[in-house]
């Protein structure tokens, strides 16, 4: 199956029009847009329920809005799960990833000595959160290491699920810096069979590929709503697994836990122990349209779309002398990482914004675990979405020629 800009075509009956999601899509004009892994565009479906709760807000006051959009309120939390093939009860939201994800980590029960895994590319704030975590509860961060091909290897972390001990893994399902994909499903067996809790960071794959937690079988995964999945900034939430073993959250309030007499109080079950009072509802509204944006496109044609797009770039640059290409691994995501010779990432980056190419710099520093490649300044990603057509792919070629 093959997506022309402007053409139809056909997925499992019904149609995707490329057409119609750029015309969706305002921000894809007049500029080729690559940068979906930082901070992608909205589509005009997710601005208009945004402003219309924001314009409800400055009539009626917050709290009237809300009880009206009580219903949009519950619509979020039926789509978002529903994305990511969990039930409505399981979700819980938040105004970012790491938010989520430190507020999972923190009711993760383990014991003093015991060993935490995840892995080189794991994301630098959720490296930073690990070491915090550990050094309060006495637990040892152990990065396993890659594989031949640049993922996290799979043998040896079944070997260390084997030597015991282990009292959590958490790993990213793609990371922000590569094109890399873990082998999050194996992980998953892994974890089963060893009854060991598993931690998913799936902030660039939700939005970009089929992510369910079932088949994954994750226990917690935290996403955000601003990258692949197209929601407004500020958004994020976290899957708790229902039945999850968990210690109560680090810090806890009066919506996630109920007084239960004077000085008692009764953490709720599963997500909704990390509930809290205020929320930024019309960002929340916008995340449950964007998620039922992503559900009725078709994660699995949007996946294919850009694994085709990306792997256009890919080849295209790849075939320059002068340009290196640095994704490694068996399946790549829609992350295109290169470095052009004799430039600073920075500058290519820079040069390919005043020629109207929003791209974005990957540091060393956003995956402090991971073989440093391009130095100090880094390379540049390129990342693609359903909505970027061969002919920007080829435009961007074809600059980056002139480049180098
Ligand atoms: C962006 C990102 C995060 C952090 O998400 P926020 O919403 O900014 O907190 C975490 N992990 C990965 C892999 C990311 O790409």
């Amino acid at each position: 199956m093959r997506a022309t800009c402007g053409r139809s075509v056909s997925r499992g009956g019904f149609v995707v029009d490329v057409g119609g999601l750029r015309a969706d899509t305002p921000g894809c004009a007049g500029w080729v847009f690559l940068d979906s892994a930082g901070a992608s565009l909205v589509p005009r479906q997710v601005h208009e329920a945004v402003v219309a709760h924001l314009e409800l807000e400055s009539r009626v006051g917050g709290y009237e809005a809300q009880d009206r959009a009580a219903g949009l309120l519950e619509s979020t939390g039926v789509e978002v799960a529903g994305l990511i093939g969990a039930g409505a009860g399981e979700v819980v939201f938040f105004e970012g990833a790491s938010q989520a994800w430190s507020q999972a980590l923190g009711a993760v029960v383990v014991e003093p000595g015991q060993r935490v895994l995840t892995t080189t590319s794991e994301y630098a704030s959720n490296g930073v959160g690990l070491l915090r975590w550990a050094a309060l509860r006495g637990v040892r961060v152990q990065v396993v290491p890659d594989d031949a091909e640049g993922v996290l290897d799979v043998a040896v972390l079944e070997a260390e699920l084997e030597r015991g001990d282990v009292g959590l893994v958490a790993i990213n399902h793609m990371p922000t810096h590569s094109g890399l994909v873990n082998p999050a499903e194996a992980v998953g067996a892994l974890c089963r069979r060893f009854g060991v809790v598993y931690l998913l960071d799936a902030c660039q794959s939700v939005g970009q590929w089929e992510v369910d937690v079932e088949r994954i079988g994750c226990d917690l995964l935290s996403a955000t709503g601003r990258k692949f999945l197209r929601g407004p900034r500020g958004t994020g939430f976290l899957y708790v697994r229902q039945g999850t073993p968990l210690g109560e959250p680090l810090l806890v309030n009066h919506i996630g836990g109920e007084w239960s007499g004077a000085r008692e109080y009764r953490v709720r079950e599963g997500a909704a122990g990390f509930a809290s009072f205020e929320h930024a509802v019309a960002a929340q509204i916008g995340l449950g349209v964007a998620a039922a944006y992503a559900r009725r496109v078709g994660m699995g044609w949007a996946r294919e779309r850009i694994g085709a797009l990306a792997g256009r770039l890919r080849e295209g640059l790849g075939e320059m002398a002068g340009v290196v290409v640095h994704d490694r691994g068996r399946e790549l995501s829609g992350i295109v990482t290169f470095s052009v010779v004799g430039r600073e990432s920075g500058w290519v980056v820079e040069a390919l914004r005043e020629r109207g190419v929003r791209t974005g710099v990957s540091r060393p520093g956003d995956q402090r675990w991971a073989e440093p490649v391009g130095g100090a300044g880094g390379l540049v990603r390129a990342s693609v979405h359903y909505f970027n057509t061969e002919e920007e792919v080829e435009r961007v070629v074809g600059l980056v020629r002139e480049l180098t």
